[in-house]
């Protein structure tokens, strides 16, 4: 199991060779609509882990195994198949053909389920090519057969009954192994092959018990099913048991497929689930927001300064963008950068109406780059009546001090200077309280 290097609980999904780490969807770049994923540190395209450490294990999600055939195009195949054998079951000749020819159809149909689940597609294939090349498959798999008996018998003959039933015991415990090689390689000796066959038992480990246990458990309820419910009605009871059996098939190799897609790292390949849905495709914000994460993490503080700008310039009017960089900005003492950047933030807070959050900006900023004072007039006149309702004179003082010298607004030179008035009064500054009042009078003055 790997895990992203950003998010120790987080799968991985894809590989940086460059860097030679893996991370997990979050902490990648993607273009605006491609399929390429890029590393966000050194901006080379990933490699795909598929779902190599995402996939639920097989045993944790058999419920959706059994509801895999449950579409309306499956279950009419399974059922017309099955009614097909079992109506011309009895006819002599016909009815060895037509039961040749679904089982032909139903075989490779569930092949293409094995290749398809395998892929990472978890909803049944099209019908469409279930129709050719099922009758090979079919002369090939009782070629194997007609193969495994007479081994079988030569055993017998030369063995004994032990050893035959212990080997007899090891074919039925490769089937499943068997058949993913065969859905993987199309061939059928290399399949049944001894070492192909350990290849898919070690890759799986013990669960490959639960699958057997699976397998047989299915095998064998078919014909008790059909007996409880039929006994008796020997053609309807046969056409039941068909379509259980041929229902159980196309699970079975759909589970078979399942454990390729769960196992992929293991058998050499990687496939990723597809659900269907559309991809979600991430704003360039939140795309930035990755990568900002991904290089906070990284300690690369310059790349993160210049991504902010960079998205800052494009999505000025991102209210969370603009706190998270004005929150970088102080966290990391950039002076230059908050002296420009912590003006235009205020005033864009005003404008949202966000007033109430001056006072600590204002601070905060002035923790870094401690003579700040905010050019636009409205936001000091905003800030000093907020200290003055607290009675800090001081900071009144301050935030006014000056403001007649380049702002025009009269209105507000009256209200702010009224509240300087007030601060130097408070003070006990009667001789700069007196010229306030003074520049206050000419202030009227021009008002009227
Ligand atoms: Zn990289
Ligand atoms: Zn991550």
């Amino acid at each position: 199991m790997k895990y992203c290097k950003y998010h120790p609980t987080e799968a991985a999904t894809w590989h940086c060779t460059h860097c030679d780490c893996q991370v997990c969807d979050t902490c990648t770049q993607e273009s605006e609509r491609g399929e390429d994923r890029y590393c966000c540190k050194c901006g080379a395209t990933l490699e795909s882990l598929g779902s190599a450490y995402t996939a639920e294990p097989f045993w944790e999600r058999l419920s959706e195994t059994f509801r895999y055939p449950l579409t309306v195009p499956v279950m009419t195949l399974i059922i017309v198949l099955s009614a097909i054998s079992g109506v011309l079951f009895f006819v002599p000749i016909v009815g060895a053909v037509a039961g040749l020819i679904s089982a032909g159809i139903l075989t490779k149909y569930s092949f293409q389920c094995l290749e398809e689940t395998a892929a990472g597609n978890m909803s049944p294939p099209d019908l469409s090519e279930a129709f050719s090349g099922g009758i090979v498959i079919i002369f090939k798999m009782i070629g194997l057969i007609i193969l495994i008996t007479a081994g079988g018998i030569g055993s017998y003959h030369y063995l004994g009954a032990g050893i035959t039933g212990l080997l007899g015991a090891l074919v039925v415990l490769s089937i499943p192994a068997f058949l993913i090689n065969f859905a993987l390689t199309d061939r059928v000796l290399a399949s049944f092959a001894p070492p192909n066959i350990l290849r898919i038992v070690s890759a799986v480990g013990l669960p490959y018990g639960i699958l057997i246990g699976l397998l047989l458990l299915m095998s064998s309820s078919v014909g008790l099913l059909s007996y409880m419910v039929f006994s008796g009605f020997e053609w309807a009871s046969m056409i039941l048991q068909s379509v259980i059996s041929n229902f159980y098939m196309v699970v079975i190799f759909h589970l078979l497929g399942y454990v390729v897609f769960q196992y992929q790292e293991k058998l050499g390949f990687y496939a990723r689930a597809q659900t269907g849905d559309a991809p979600i495709y991430r704003s360039e914000v939140e795309r930035s927001r990755a990568k900002i994460s991904v290089l906070i993490k990284e300690g690369d503080y310059e790349g993160v300064n210049r991504l902010y700008k960079k998205t800052l310039d494009r999505h000025g009017q991102d209210l969370s963008l603009n706190d998270e960089y004005f929150e970088f900005l102080t966290a990391t003492g950039n002076k230059e950068d908050l002296l420009e950047f912590a003006d235009d933030y205020m005033a864009y807070k005003l404008h949202k109406g966000h007033q109430a959050q001056l006072k600590r900006i204002y601070n905060q900023t002035r923790s870094v780059v401690p003579d700040f004072k905010p050019t636009s007039h409205e936001v000091r006149f905003t800030l000093a009546q907020d200290y003055a309702s607290f009675g800090d004179y001081p900071a009144v003082i301050r935030l006014v001090n000056g403001m007649h010298q380049d702002c025009s607004d009269n209105q507000l030179l009256i209200k702010a200077y009224s509240l300087m008035h007030e601060a130097l009064q408070a003070l006990e500054k009667e001789e700069m309280a007196s010229r306030c009042k003074k520049l206050l009078n000419r202030l009227e003055a021009q008002a009227v």
